[in-house]
């Protein structure tokens, strides 16, 4: 596929004879473009040169967690090793050069003149910042530009926009029918739904209790001790834990299809059952740790599918366990890109609600007293991982609560964990984390008080706090927070139907306790920082 930008360009491409004579081509390839079995690499073509490049831009538009730039460089590396052995040609520019200074249209003009190439191809890139950039290039550049697809999604960028239309609420459930429907997963061979029904998520929420035990971390433990010094040496600013001694993130397909099968055998069994369980000494539960895979394109979602598919038809998982799976790929997936490119210009700074408040320290740090919030943060910071109920029911609901201000909320989240990139991760945390577009993408804002962290979780019974209190020096911060918030933004949410109960139950309450509640809310959101 040409892309727009570059048909413009070749309407501008009016070259003259001696540049008309040079052939070669310089493929750019960028870090979450690892993808062995794209068409680009079917043939092996002496006029055609891979080029990718460790740029100070990607390193510098927001502060990464260590091992997310060190987890995409070693695979960038791997990645281009895997390319000069198959015999393309590869050129590979280190963070430790004058050229990983450069912008991206300055270092593809360089490199084009010296390799020289008069063609620069780009698969189209996921994030809108660097589709802006590529695209105002081509428009200006005298190189011909061709833009292709990266074959990874299951969807364009526009089907999502195009299946909602004008309507208020994107509710996903109807796009991931569609999806089912559209790419014939788990339907029985009349089209219906296997098992009767669209959705298993009622069956989705036990909590764990220790049994079964969860699954051991088969990843490999990879030593980058010499690539975390180059990327010292070159300046780059980080945070959380390097592990460069022992990264745990897989660095090529070969190893990302390990993870999977380990996956399937060991943790899918569960994975329905316990997906939005809390646990504090089980940080990755049964989830499948392979986001980074993912989001990189060493896997394709559909190969992911199509195993998850197969270990039901064959009787080794139940089809709730199954279909909550694929539900999270088939649907959550494709639908936030879809909200992502049908917002963009302008959806990371929504902020609906009109929070304002700073980041508490300990966002940093991992250093408070409230235990469940300190387990995923501070695992966070260790591991650049955290699953999504940690993500969206202990960090964004403390965000969300508190009135954090949705930008620094989502520069943090953009940072910290080892799969975001800006397409998955505003939306997630925008829209469903913080309620920030104003319910385009959640039915209601996930916020719950402690009683609910205590249901699905372990943390409580050891807490500073106490989970039952609601005012008080030791009461849980979330009990107080959470009525704080149901008070401010009643003339927004009071009509949603799905708010209806904390309203009625709010409105039962007598005065005298509300406004305990409010004035201890407030105190807490004086000191964040100390609780
Ligand atoms: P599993 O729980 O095992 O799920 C399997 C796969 O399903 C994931 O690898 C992922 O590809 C996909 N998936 C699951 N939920 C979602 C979702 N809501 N949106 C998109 N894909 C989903 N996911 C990212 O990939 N990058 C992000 O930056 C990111 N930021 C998030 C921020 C917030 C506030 C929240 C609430 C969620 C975010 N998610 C993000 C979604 C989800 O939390 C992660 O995909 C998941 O935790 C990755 O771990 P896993 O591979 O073990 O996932
Ligand atoms: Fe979290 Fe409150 Fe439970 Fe402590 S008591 S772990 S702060 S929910």
């Amino acid at each position: 596929m040409v892309g727009l930008l570059g048909i413009s360009a070749l309407l501008l491409g009016a070259l003259s004879p001696l540049r008309r004579t040079a052939m070669t081509t310089l493929r750019l390839l960028l870090g979450d473009q690892l993808d062995p079995r794209h068409s680009w690499f079917a043939r092996i073509d002496p006029e055609v040169v891979y080029l990718l490049a460790e740029m100070r831009q990607e390193t510098g538009y927001v502060l990464h967690h260590a091992q997310k730039v060190l987890a995409i460089f070693a695979a960038m590396r791997a990645f281009a090793s895997q390319l000069r052995a198959l015999g393309h040609r590869v050129e590979y520019v280190r963070i430790g050069e004058s050229r990983a200074r450069l912008d991206l249209p300055d270092l593809l003009e360089q490199v084009a003149v010296s390799v020289g190439a008069d063609r620069v191809a780009w698969q189209l890139p996921d994030e809108w910042r660097l589709d802006a950039q590529l695209r105002s290039w081509s428009e200006c550049t005298s190189l011909r530009t061709e833009a292709v697809d990266s074959e990874h999604f299951l969807t364009s960028r526009s089907d999502a926009a195009r299946h909602f239309g004008a309507r208020k609420r994107w509710v996903m459930e109807s796009f991931y029918r569609m999806m089912r429907q559209r790419h014939g997963v788990l339907l029985t061979s009349e089209g219906e739904p296997e098992g009767g029904r669209w959705n298993f998520d009622s069956e989705n929420r036990s909590a764990w209790r220790g049994e079964p035990p969860a699954p051991e971390d088969r990843r490999p433990c990879h030593d980058h001790g010499a690539l975390w010094q180059e990327i010292v040496d070159a300046g780059v600013r980080t945070f959380g834990d390097p592990q460069q001694s022992a990264l745990r993130w897989p660095v090529d397909r070969s190893e990302a299809l390990h993870q999977l099968d380990a996956f399937l055998t060991h943790a899918l069994p569960h994975f329905g059952t316990y997906q939005d369980a809390i646990a504090v000494d089980a940080p990755r539960l049964f989830h499948a740790l392979i986001s980074f895979a993912l989001n990189t394109k060493m896997l394709r979602p559909d190969e992911v599918i199509g195993a998850v598919e197969s270990a039901y038809r064959n009787g080794d998982v139940p089809l709730a366990c199954a279909e909550g799976f694929i539900r999270q790929i088939l649907g959550w997936r494709e639908y936030v890109r879809g909200v992502y490119w049908a917002r963009m210009p302008g959806y990371t700074r929504v902020n609906a609600l009109e929070h304002r408040r700073p980041l508490p320290e300990w966002f940093w740090t991992g250093d408070t007293r409230m235990r469940c919030v300190a387990g995923a943060v501070g695992q966070s910071l260790s591991s650049a991982y955290a699953h999504h109920i940690q993500r969206l029911m202990l960090v964004g609901n403390f965000a969300l609560l508190a009135g954090l201000d949705p930008e620094a909320v989502h520069h943090w989240y953009l940072g910290i964990y080892i799969d975001a990139f800006e397409w998955v991760e505003a939306p997630n945390t925008l829209g469903m984390s913080q309620f920030a577009d104003g319910g385009l993408l959640a039915t209601k804002p996930y916020v719950s008080s402690g009683a609910y962290i205590q249901r699905m979780g372990d943390a409580c019974s050891a807490c500073h706090y106490r989970v039952r209190e609601r005012t008080g020096a030791r009461a849980c911060p979330f009990n107080a927070l959470y009525w704080h918030f149901i008070d401010r933004h009643g003339a927004r949410l009071r009509g949603n139907p799905r708010m209806a109960m904390p309203y009625r139950n709010w409105a039962r309450m007598d005065a005298a306790t509300r406004s305990a509640l409010l004035a201890h809310a407030e105190s807490l959101l004086e000191r964040l920082d100390q609780l």
